[in-house]
Order: C-alpha cells, then structure tokens, then sequence
C-alpha cells in the first residue's frame, strides 16, 4: 500500500489546528503551520505503527530525537527530554531537589 502523505499530513493539520493552511517540505520533515498572523514550526513524520502522521519532539536538554513520549525535563529544563537525559540528568537533579528539602 503506498501512502499518501500529503492526504495525511492535510488531514493531521486539520485534525489538529482546524486549518488547512501550511506548507510542508517532505525532505526536512518541517511542516509550517499558518494561523492568522502567527506561524507555528514542527516536524512531523510517519508513525507505522500507529498509521498516522506524529509530531516529532527533540529533547531540550541533548537535542536528540525522542522516541516514545518522553519525559518532563524539570527541574533541568522547561519541556520534554528524552530516556538517557531523564535517567542521567533530570531523575539526579530531582534526588537532589528533595535531599536539600528534607535537610533544611
Ligand atoms: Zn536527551
């Protein structure tokens, strides 16, 4: 079965923004959406599992892709970080954050 990812990616946005007015550039994956004034900036890409059109996130703390749904990157960062930042970096900082709590 061949896919249509402009269909999908017509449908994502509808679905998603209610609009139907974007641009996408299949090489680079960003999808620009235009909504009034304002224009908002993501890429998407191909689930083949879920069949549908996904938003891909980057990790806030290394930048890497992030496979699965991710993890809140606080207290490092504001957003999502991926499994190695969250297990190396974020659940430390947490660890810490409720150590300097518990000795003051
Ligand atoms: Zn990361």
């Amino acid at each position: 079965m061949v896919i249509d990812k402009e269909q999908l990616i017509k449908e994502w946005v509808a679905e998603h923004y209610g609009c139907e007015t974007y641009e996408y550039n299949a090489h680079s994956r960003i999808l620009k959406i235009h909504r009034g004034a304002s224009t908002r900036k993501l890429v998407v890409k191909y689930d083949k599992k879920r069949k549908e059109m996904v938003e891909v996130k980057y990790c806030v703390i290394c930048s890497k892709e992030i496979v699965g749904w991710g993890n809140n990157a606080q207290p490092i960062r504001q957003g999502t970080c991926c499994d190695d930042c969250n297990n190396t970096a974020v659940i430390p900082a947490r660890i810490k954050e409720i150590r300097n709590a518990t000795t003051e």
